[in-house]
């Protein structure tokens, strides 16, 4: 049969192999992570993480050999995840994660990753606020700069009908001073209103923002979920710096139960993908 077969059919054949193989291409881009009972919020966090240049590069340049580390245990998953789908059972007990049938909150253990690495692997991500007290004749009474992973933006109030939260309004609004009454001024010699300004001292290389959908509702007792539609822009301008969208965390569901995902732009081949723990998908934008 082999050499009598028509070389019309084989071309054929071949074409249907090279499209099966192109798809096959498509799908193999990135590596799921195994969700170990309700390990999405960590599982989109470290996708995130591993797809972040500065700090997989970091992370990868680590030579230490202490099996206690959260660099190590990184350095391992990330190896394993370059070419297969893994677990994250080091990650989860170098975090004190017993439980792994509890929902947890992504941001919290973003954090806490972060807080657990070296310095020099976390740093991309860090940056300082500079609170600033002054009473109503001008005086500092407080002044203080620290360090954020995060800049966590309030979701009250939509500025618009439709009740579409702005990232790029929220942000702003960070910044914006606010005034507090009976703030004692040791060179007045009295309480004055004051006001305080939050300014970048030091922008961090890569910012992180957090949309605080989870607020509590004095009037129920109780957390409750803000569902409004968010406006996330593509690139953020601020005073120091342009930043450009590339990763999002997202959560569907109720506070009691739900699931986390991350959308997350390649920096190898600038597609977008969808990290659903074992499944990675490529996004396909739609242009009309
Ligand atoms: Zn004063």
């Amino acid at each position: 049969m082999n050499s009598k077969e028509n070389p019309k059919k084989k071309e054929c054949d071949k074409g249907i192999l090279k499209k099966f193989k192109m798809r096959l291409d498509l799908i193999f881009d990135y590596n799921g992570l195994v969700n170990q009972g309700a390990t999405c919020y960590l599982n989109s966090v470290l996708q995130v993480l591993f797809m972040t240049k500065d700090f997989r590069e970091a992370v990868e340049s680590h030579c230490g050999q202490d099996q206690k580390t959260a660099d190590f245990h990184l350095k391992s998953l990330f190896k394993t995840l370059k070419t297969s789908e893994t677990h994250t059972k080091d990650i989860l007990s170098i975090l004190g994660i017993g439980n792994v049938y509890e929902q947890r909150d992504a941001a919290e253990y973003f954090e806490n990753i972060l807080s657990m690495v070296s310095p020099c692997v976390s740093k991309i991500f860090k940056g300082h606020l500079r609170h600033t007290m002054r009473c109503s004749e001008g005086h500092v009474t407080n002044d203080e700069t620290g360090p954020f992973w995060t800049l966590p933006l309030s979701m009250e109030n939509p500025s618009n009908s439709n009740k579409t939260y702005s990232v790029r309004e929220g942000f702003e609004e960070f910044f914006k001073s606010s005034t507090v009454g009976g703030m004692y001024c040791d060179q007045c010699n009295e309480k004055t209103d004051s006001t305080i300004a939050c300014k970048m001292e030091h922008p961090p290389e890569i910012l992180t923002l957090l949309l605080k959908r989870f607020e509590f509702d004095y009037r129920r007792m109780s957390y409750v979920k803000n569902d409004c539609c968010v406006d996330v822009p593509h690139t953020l301008r601020t005073k120091d710096c342009d930043y450009e969208l590339y990763a999002v965390v997202d959560h569907v569901g109720s506070l009691r139960g739900g699931h986390y995902t991350a959308k997350i732009k390649s920096y190898q081949n600038h597609n977008w993908y969808v990290f659903d723990d074992s499944y990675v998908t490529q996004v396909c934008f739609l242009v009309n």
